[in-house]
């Protein structure tokens, strides 16, 4: 039996799964077998409740805004305290643009706003301006994690942090949370666990250091204690375009 396993939930799994979002699930899957890790994947759909204690990560993937209005109501009600209590205790939530959006305060759309889930605070809403589309990348300062992030964004909403908020990273490519101040995602939650980003991409099949840290944090450990997998190419890939950015790595 494996030594460890990694529990995630997915929300909504059939609704919000834009640009193939399910794949960072296979990352976490596959990553977590090729170590000897357990694997363990439910999903909580409209209606479901969740419990906050039976997974280590939450996971929601992007949604176009008719698909985002179908959830948001049961994120912010039904399923509001289980997720308040699994990222009280240092359970990774991570979302993806659309379920970024719905993190926060609220979702103004064109005709109606809809509520957030609250667990930090930011807000999103529709602006003056073109959708904010194309190739992205990002620089973070994750202790134990990578230092970049490369994806693909295309979003309408703009997000804006609140001032004691945290990105998850800074833009140095790309239009990020609302295409005017560089912040790109969120880090928030009293153990910093909650995450999320407008990248697309999938995200983790692009950016496997990334998902190793989540996965860590999600198990408790540090990052440095899953055993290696060969990720030279990626490694170099991440290397050669932070140099292209003048980041250090
Ligand atoms: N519906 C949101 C927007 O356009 C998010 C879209 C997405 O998840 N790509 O702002």
């Amino acid at each position: 039996m494996a030594e460890r396993t990694l529990r995630v939930c997915a929300l909504y799994p059939d609704l919000m799964n834009i640009y193939a979002d399910r794949g960072n699930l296979t990352v976490f899957e596959r990553r977590c077998t090729w170590r000897g890790l357990g694997f363990e994947l439910a999903g909580a759909g409209i209606g479901e409740p969740i419990d906050p204690d039976a997974h280590d990560l939450f996971y929601i993937g992007g949604g176009q805004d008719r698909d985002q209005a179908r959830c948001a109501r049961d994120l912010a009600t039904l399923k509001r305290d289980a997720l308040h209590a699994a990222a009280g205790r240092g359970a990774v939530v991570l979302a993806v643009c659309g379920g970024l959006q719905l993190l926060g305060e609220g979702h103004e759309m064109a005709d109606e706003r809809l509520p957030g889930v609250g667990l930090v605070d930011l807000d999103t809403r529709r602006e003056q301006g073109p959708r904010l589309l194309g190739n992205i990348a990002i620089a973070l300062d994750l202790p134990g994690g990578p230092a970049t992030l490369a994806g693909f964004e295309n979003h309408a909403g703009r997000t804006h942090l609140g001032t004691a908020t945290a990105p998850l990273g800074r833009v140095l490519k790309g239009n990020g949370n609302n295409g005017a101040d560089g912040t790109e995602g969120v880090r928030g939650g009293a153990h910093g666990t909650v995450i999320g980003t407008y990248m697309h991409g999938p995200l983790l099949p692009k950016n496997t250091a990334f998902a190793d840290w989540l996965t860590a944090t999600a198990l408790g450990i540090a990052p440095g204690e899953l055993a290696p997998l060969d990720d030279a190419l990626e490694a170099a890939a991440h290397a050669e375009a932070a140099r292209a950015a003048g980041v250090c790595t």
